[in-house]
């Protein structure tokens, strides 16, 4: 635990601040806070400064069952609402979200040491962006006629699935909670939400806005826990989808425990994304977005683009233009607004990107700049890491291969479109991709070659409400956001209608 007294040089929110300690978080089923029957508990910690939070409960198997079948319980009246309410409700819960926004902001930075500006900007807005996305989609859900002369019709239409199951990590955890939540409600389906162990808090507060604004209870039900609470949820025979967010590796253990049920699945995995920068590019631009589809974060989010590959006549001046703007890069307090660079989730997970850059150190990469603990005393019960940017890398180094989620940018040297088309697609991940370029028929080529579910050209980690997010190959399975995934949360009944005699066989 970090000294309480470092806290006194970090700025405080005007809801929540650096040395803020908050009751016992329980769970909350059928629309009301409850305690936890396992009588275990965890602590969640600032990340900041080392500091317990609070203690959580943790969901057993007995308070994830409760959870179920008050979901089960709620899915009656909820599928049964008539589009237009739910909808209706969906955009109340908008309004709270929004009128919330700071509050809500400030939580999210005390549980997870991201950037208040960040934040009070992006986790939340993104996610009431979502729901309202939804909520405008719910009444449009329709189904199918045919007509099947001389007498007889079907009509297919598009039913909820039942309880879903989402489970969160902990880089966006609101906004993932909202992300999972808004297509699953709109289409009529109840949830079960477990966040990330290290991110408890925000998920409650879903929670609660989503009872102020009308859901009935049980619609949206937060359990609390580690992999053990979420194994209850995808082994549960009352729950008929899963959606994950998480590591790759954590996808193939739910889907073989989802195997046993066959439940749906949706899963939002772990990548390693091609950043590709021709010489044509606006050199500018690319540094810019080079900076942001790295450090944001801290380098905590999904689809960073992390293997940053340079056309060779251009490969010198970006590097040139980088370093000096990496090194201005402000890391400290997560609720100074000035703040750029927060703190990474835990002690844990900053000793392995700590690990990642001294396997960069020592091979034959060239550290440019970063990969340091800051020297402000005040930070030193954080988990604060400077970020790091590596030239010279090439494609067979570990760091440089597997997913840090952290600030680590690795920069390579390329020849050709075609070899870096190849290199780019070099690995089991395909969550996105970029390529910085004026020249758009290559621009397309690009589009086209790289096997990616999302690819900017001359942008970056933009991800709108109507477009899907999600990943090829191992970073995932099916989409969220956009309307494919009105599908994946629905199914599809065909009623066939007789409007004549039965015509017998025998
Ligand atoms: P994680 O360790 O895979 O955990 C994700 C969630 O799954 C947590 O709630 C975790 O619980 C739970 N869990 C772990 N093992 C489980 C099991 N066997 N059965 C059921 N649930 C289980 O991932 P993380 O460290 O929280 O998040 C980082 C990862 O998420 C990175 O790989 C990142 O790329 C990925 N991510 C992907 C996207 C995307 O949209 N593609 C977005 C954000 C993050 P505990 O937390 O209690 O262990």
């Amino acid at each position: 635990m970090g000294d309480r007294d470092s806290t006194a040089n970090l700025k405080n929110g005007r809801h929540y601040g650096a040395d803020s300690r908050l009751p016992t978080q329980g769970l909350f089923i059928h629309g009301e806070a409850v305690s936890a029957t396992s009588g275990e508990t965890f602590e969640t910690i600032n990340p900041a400064t080392g500091q317990t939070i609070c203690d959580v409960q943790q969901a057993g198997a007995e308070d994830v069952d409760r959870a179920v079948k008050s979901a089960r319980e709620a899915f009656k009246v909820w599928s049964r609402t008539p589009a237009a309410e739910r909808a209706r409700i969906l955009r109340h819960a908008v309004d709270i979200l929004r009128a919330r926004n700071d509050e809500l902001a400030e939580l999210e930075t005390l549980d997870g040491g991201k950037p208040l500006q960040e934040t009070l900007a992006v986790d939340i807005a993104s996610g009431a962006d979502v729901i309202e996305y939804y909520a405008g989609l719910a009444p449009a859900i329709r189904g199918e006629h045919y007509d099947l002369p001389p007498e007889a019709f079907a009509v297919v239409s598009r039913e909820p699935l039942g309880v879903c199951a989402g489970i969160g990590a902990w880089n966006y955890p609101m906004q993932i909670a909202m992300w999972k939540s808004a297509p699953a409600l709109a289409c009529g389906n109840t949830m079960v939400f477990k966040p990330a162990e290290l991110t408890p808090l925000t998920a409650l507060k879903l929670a609660e806005i989503y009872h102020e604004a009308g859901l009935p209870p049980g619609a949206f039900n937060v359990v609390q826990g580690d992999a053990r609470t979420g194994q209850a949820m995808t082994c549960h025979p009352g729950i008929a989808k899963v959606t994950l967010t998480g590591e790759a590796e954590t996808g193939k253990l739910v889907m073989a425990d989802a195997a046993k049920t066959l439940k749906h699945v949706t899963f939002e995995l772990g990548g390693k994304s091609p950043f590709i920068v021709f010489a044509d590019a606006i050199l500018e631009d690319a540094v810019s977005a080079a900076l942001m589809a790295n450090f944001y974060s801290s380098g905590e989010v999904c689809s960073n683009g992390t293997r940053v590959f340079v056309e060779r006549p251009i490969y010198d001046s970006f590097l040139a233009k980088l370093k000096p703007r990496v090194e201005a890069m402000r890391v400290g307090d997560p609720f100074d607004p000035e703040t750029q660079v927060g703190a990474l989730i835990s002690r844990e997970h900053m000793e392995k990107v700590q690990g990642y850059v001294d396997m960069a150190k020592a091979s034959n990469a060239t550290l440019v700049v970063g990969g340091e603990r800051p020297s402000d005393p005040a930070l030193s019960g954080g988990n604060f890491l400077t970020p790091a940017v590596f030239a010279d890398c090439t494609d067979d180094m570990r760091f440089v291969q597997e997913e840090i989620f952290g600030p680590v940018m690795a920069v390579l040297p390329f020849e050709s479109e075609a070899e870096v088309v190849e290199r780019a697609n070099a690995t089991d991940y395909g969550l996105s991709g970029a390529v910085f370029t004026q020249n758009f028929p290559r621009a397309h080529r690009m589009a086209r070659e790289i096997e990616a579910g999302s690819f900017w050209i001359n942008d970056y980690n933009i991800t709108p409400p109507e477009v899907p997010f999600g990943g090829y190959k191992q970073s995932g399975i099916g989409r969220e956001n956009g309307l494919q995934t009105i599908e994946s949360f629905t199914q599809v009944k065909t009623v066939y209608a007789n409007l004549g005699r039965f015509q017998g066989m025998y």
